[in-house]
């Protein structure tokens, strides 16, 4: 099959220029979206096609439509860059068109190859390029390219007819208080993903699912939730939307390894590579939370921090469990947490050469 191309058909009325400078003066996290979107349809029997970017819009979607049903979708999340001489880039893009790839396998979604996937996101960014944000302030244009079964039907199978789409948003900080240290419930009562289960596919149901547990840390004070393996319930998998690392006083990155139930992150990818130019040695094991807690009360574990693509690299002050309640290092944000942090943006962000070769232009 031919990569699509995405034709642009302009959108008839487009944000006014003051009304975008006042969205991108404080864009939030998700709430504002950009003038095009990107779209394609597949259909078992003539595959994918349809392609092309169009006006922002409503859907139009049957309310028998087996998503709305069977919860049968996918997503993916990246950002674009504007570099200070006004080019734009994607951080590893090609990496989240071979996770939607794996994650469609799961949710028996038709695959998008790499190349359409690619040529849906630069011609977005490009038909809406006056909204990707100066680089100050660590704004960026948040992307979010999604799969649904749009299939009229209600009986239960892997749809016959499946939507694509991109839709853009300009973001600020994920988090309203700027990159201050979590603190984060570890819930006993809910698990995000089992063996066998979508843990590791980025699907909108594995966050249905986590939303309770998001409620259960609120009602803890808590600003995240911690989610423990569902078969012991004793070893850290991931936070909702993040995956977690913790720095150790010998000099060791520690995150749980991939057991089939965890996101593999592309942040969590290029932290475990970055590691080493910290003079960290990267570790993939089963985590007890159990002796992380002990290390944590210990200082053997002097930092903790959670990563993702729209959180970047976020600092865990404190942990709350029903048994009590553990600060990590000082409670504020670690020296090695901050300087990864400012590794990795400094690469997103043109300001550190990018020696692995993990940007691709846009515009
Ligand atoms: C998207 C996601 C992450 C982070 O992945 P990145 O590729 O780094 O953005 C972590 N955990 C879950 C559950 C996710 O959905």
């Amino acid at each position: 099959m031919t990569a699509l191309a995405f034709p642009r058909t302009d959108a008839p009325r487009r944000t006014s220029d003051d009304e975008r400078a006042r969205i991108l003066q404080n864009p939030g996290f998700g709430s504002s979206f950009t003038d095009h979107m990107a779209v394609a349809r597949w259909t078992s029997e003539s595959g994918w096609g349809g392609d092309g970017i169009v006006p922002f819009g409503p859907l139009t979607l049957s309310p028998a439509s087996a998503v709305l049903h069977y919860a049968q979708e996918v997503f993916e999340g990246l950002k674009a860059f504007r570099h200070a001489d006004g080019s734009i880039w994607s951080f590893r893009p090609e990496k989240n068109a071979e996770r939607l790839q794996r994650s469609a396998r799961r949710l028996a979604l038709p695959e998008l190859d790499t190349e359409s996937f690619l040529a849906s996101v630069r011609e977005l960014v490009a038909a809406d390029v006056d909204w990707v944000p100066d680089p100050a302030g660590e704004q960026s244009l948040y992307l979010r390219p999604f799969m649904y079964a749009s299939e009229e039907f209600l009986g239960v199978r892997a749809a016959l007819t499946v939507d694509y789409c991109v839709i853009a948003s300009p973001a600020g900080s994920y988090f309203p208080r700027g990159v201050q240290p979590l603190v984060v419930w570890v819930t006993d009562t809910y698990a995000r993903a089992g063996a066998g289960g979508t843990g590791a596919a980025k699907c909108g149901g594995n966050y249905a699912s986590s939303l309770v547990g998001k409620q259960e840390a609120a009602e803890h004070g808590a600003d995240e939730v911690m989610f423990l393996d569902s078969s012991t319930h004793t070893a850290i998998e991931e936070l909702s939307g993040m995956n977690v690392f913790a720095v150790t006083d010998d000099g060791r990155l520690l995150t749980p390894r991939l057991t089939g139930s965890i996101l593999e992150g592309v942040t969590r990818a290029s932290i475990l590579r970055l590691a080493t130019d910290r003079g960290l040695e990267p570790v993939e094991e089963r985590l007890e939370l159990a002796r992380v807690l002990e290390d944590v009360r210990a200082g053997r574990i002097r930092e903790m921090f959670a990563c993702g693509t729209a959180a970047v690299i976020t600092p865990i002050g404190e942990f709350r469990t029903k048994d009590g309640t553990w600060t990590v290092g000082d409670g504020g944000s670690g020296e090695h947490t901050m300087a990864l942090r400012e590794l990795l943006t400094g690469i997103q962000y043109g300001r550190v050469e990018d020696r692995h070769g993990w940007l691709t232009r846009l515009v």
